[in-house]
């Protein structure tokens, strides 16, 4: 707790600084490439009598949204004097948008990933290890993200007068799930002022994926107060939310404790976590972020799960219809519109592009058979 007390005060002291924020935004502008445009799909838009648009996440450096939080962390951290980083990751974007930042300041930073996911990400793996990153491999639990996330914890604990830990997601203990919102806000914000100037207009929904939400919650933040503009969130329906092998705890799950917040995620009759399934390893983890569970029962955003299936579908064809690779995790929130009548004819829809594909290629070519003849 005391950590985690010192962490919400130093970042309240920075987030009212102004030349903490100036700092933040004139990386955001120089390193990571912001603002990102706000592209009208013309092609998709036409197959689904919607009108599309997408707001670019997958432009930012080192292909996500994941870089403006681990920015602002990196930054907050140096201001705390702290000199090692520490991170978890699933599939490797975190940990290489972590590494990325701890090149850029001159920061010693070790990266929990679980053993079956270095084996999956390999490449992710090379990619922080170039950038002067220590990957250690997690070989309790299931070997994935979960079990990744709890060995930074125990890092963290032990170290926290040396060490500061960037969650990459807007879940976890607070002031994680604010902290995080506050520093992915940008894009909501961003895309809201976009709409406005080129359509004189507000849309009428904003869709994201949702794995602990951080995409999604800096997204969704900039419509909160438009009640015109309704909200759709997209959870990994894995197999199918009805055979139980899926990553949707808003869709499926029931209110528990895991990782220091209470909130939906996916537990047995005795509360133990039970395995989460999904094509997408960034979406892979049976918690999600506290507001979004705030949110739900708001009822201000709603929540639906995609199948793999679907979500292979809307992957392909993104690519073909506009040009765009987008991550598995991304092509989530595509599935909705090719769910034919869930949007009325003519709905001005934005989603949110979290990030691109290259780093799913690999497996895309295993499942639909890609290669030359
Ligand atoms: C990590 C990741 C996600 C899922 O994480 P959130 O915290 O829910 O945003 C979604 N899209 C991409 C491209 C990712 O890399």
């Amino acid at each position: 707790m005391p950590a985690l007390d010192e962490l919400d005060q130093e970042f309240t002291k920075a987030w009212a600084d102004p030349e903490f924020v100036a700092e933040y935004h004139r990386l955001l502008a120089e390193f990571v490439g912001r603002e990102t445009p706000l592209t009208h799909l013309a092609r998709l838009s036409e197959v689904t009598g919607y009108h599309v648009c997408a707001k670019r996440e997958d432009l930012n450096h080192t292909g996500a949204h994941k870089i403006n939080n681990a920015l602002g962390q990196a930054l907050l951290a140096k201001r705390m004097g702290k000199k090692r980083i520490i991170a978890e990751t699933g599939a490797g974007q975190h940990g290489v948008a972590t590494a990325t930042v701890c090149a850029l300041f001159g920061l010693e930073c070790d990266v929990y990933m679980g053993e079956e996911d270095t084996v999956r990400q390999r490449l992710n793996v090379f990619r922080m290890q170039l950038m002067g990153a220590r990957v250690i491999p997690v070989t309790s639990g299931t070997r994935t993200l979960k079990d990744a996330l709890n060995e930074a914890m125990r890092d963290w604990v032990s170290n926290v007068r040396t060490t500061h830990y960037i969650i990459g997601t807007a879940a976890g203990p607070h002031p994680y799930p604010h902290m995080v919102r506050e520093f992915h806000r940008v894009i909501g914000e961003e895309t809201r002022r976009q709409y406005l100037e080129r359509y004189q207009t507000l849309p009428d929904y904003g869709i994201a994926c949702i794995g602990g939400g951080s995409n999604a919650i800096g997204f969704f933040y900039g419509f909160l107060n438009d009640p015109s503009v309704k909200l759709v969130g997209v959870e990994a329906g894995g197999e199918g939310v009805a055979t139980g092998h899926h990553a949707a705890p808003l869709t499926a799950g029931s209110p528990g404790v895991l990782h220091g917040s209470y909130s939906y995620m996916m537990q047995d009759a005795d509360g133990q976590v039970v395995p989460t399934h999904s094509i997408s390893a960034g979406l892979d983890y049976p918690g999600v972020g506290a507001e979004h569970s705030y949110l739900k029962d708001q009822g201000r955003v709603q929540y639906e799960a995609a199948d793999d299936a679907e979500v292979l579908k809307a992957f392909t064809d993104l690519s073909r219809l506009e040009g765009i690779i987008p991550a598995f995790e991304t092509a989530h929130a595509f599935v909705p519109l090719f769910h034919p009548g869930r949007f009325e004819p003519g709905s001005r829809i934005v989603v949110n592009l979290s990030g691109r594909g290259d780093k799913d290629m690999e497996r895309a070519a295993q499942l639909l058979n890609l290669g030359a003849d």
